[in-house]
């Protein structure tokens, strides 16, 4: 178990993703700026460091509602719901973008922004342009910002969670790991604010359907979408691809660097290249019912 936590400390080209929930506060759903400061020193450090770094981040929705007041709002039907959402993203994106822009200039890091559908994998001609781009983006010693294109992506395109988004950037770029901050240690046998005899999991070195089956819809917070579900799928496309998967708690941003220097920090899911994996088609059968 060792060795593989020690392995970390070799890890040249890394996904970080963050949720809603990491980014705002509890209480108001304002931008937490502390902890994306924290988060864009951390990342320009390990790019100091010499290795690359994608992050991919949420909060382009939860950004927008709060800058258009739109927080406690009610909508009355789902197309209205959808509309609201992509307004509140259009605005919202472009808000995180700038604060990101200005903190990563400060460490004197260039960041780039990245808007992904369902599309940009499914479609072969957009998935080879994509990876061209994360390719030249990583190679001229940028740091590619990514979001799901929420302004256009309609149930039928999108990916509906940035857990599986970060998963599926880190499969395209063929990254060596991807760390998943979150408002969870990491994985339990059960829901530990449920059950207190919950125990955790350190290590899954097979993601077995039992496991599979032991996600749970929600994380609590209420924002973001990802619960522990969408962080087994996110593991599953990963580790598949031959990527390692760590699944930490945010509340702590020094998190990265002690996962990143072999420390025992949250759930390590192990690397399992399966060559019969097909994400394109992994994805197109995502969502249907
Ligand atoms: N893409 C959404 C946003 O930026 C969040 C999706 C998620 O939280 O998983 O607001």
């Amino acid at each position: 178990m060792s060795t593989l936590r020690e392995q970390m400390k070799d890890k040249k080209r890394i996904v970080v993703k963050i949720g809603s929930s990491s980014l705002t506060h509890r209480e108001t759903g304002d931008m937490d700026y502390i902890r994306m400061e924290k988060l864009v020193r951390e990342l320009s450090d390990i790019r100091n460091q010499g290795k690359e770094v994608i992050l991919v981040t949420s909060g382009a929705i939860a950004a927008g509602k709060n800058a258009l007041n739109m927080k406690d709002m009610r909508v009355d039907s789902q197309a209205e719901t959808l509309a609201v959402k992509q307004a509140c993203s259009a605005v919202g994106q472009a808000r995180l973008m700038m604060t990101y822009q200005r903190l990563f200039a400060e460490y004197n890091q260039v960041a780039a922004q990245i808007l992904m559908t369902k599309n940009t994998i499914v479609d072969d001609l957009n998935r080879y342009n994509a990876h061209n781009t994360f390719s030249e983006l990583l190679q001229m010693g940028a740091i590619p910002i990514v979001n799901e294109n929420d302004t256009i992506a309609t149930y039928e395109i999108e990916f509906g969670d940035n857990d599986t988004l970060s998963a599926v950037v880190a499969a395209l770029v063929e990254a060596d790991l991807l760390i998943l901050l979150s408002d969870i240690d990491g994985l339990y046998t059960d829901d530990p604010r449920k059950n207190p005899n919950a125990e955790f999991i350190s290590q899954v070195d097979e993601l077995s359907d039992e496991l599979m089956g032991m996600g749970k819809e929600s994380t609590g917070s209420s924002v973001g979408t990802g619960g522990m579900n969408t962080k087994l799928i996110a593991a599953r496309i990963a580790t598949k691809s031959n990527v390692d998967m760590v699944i930490a708690n945010s509340r702590d941003i020094g998190v990265l660097h002690r996962i990143l220097d072999g420390g025992q920090e949250g759930t390590l899911f192990v690397a399992k290249r399966d060559e019969s994996f097909d994400l394109p088609g992994f994805l197109s059968d995502l969502h249907k019912k």
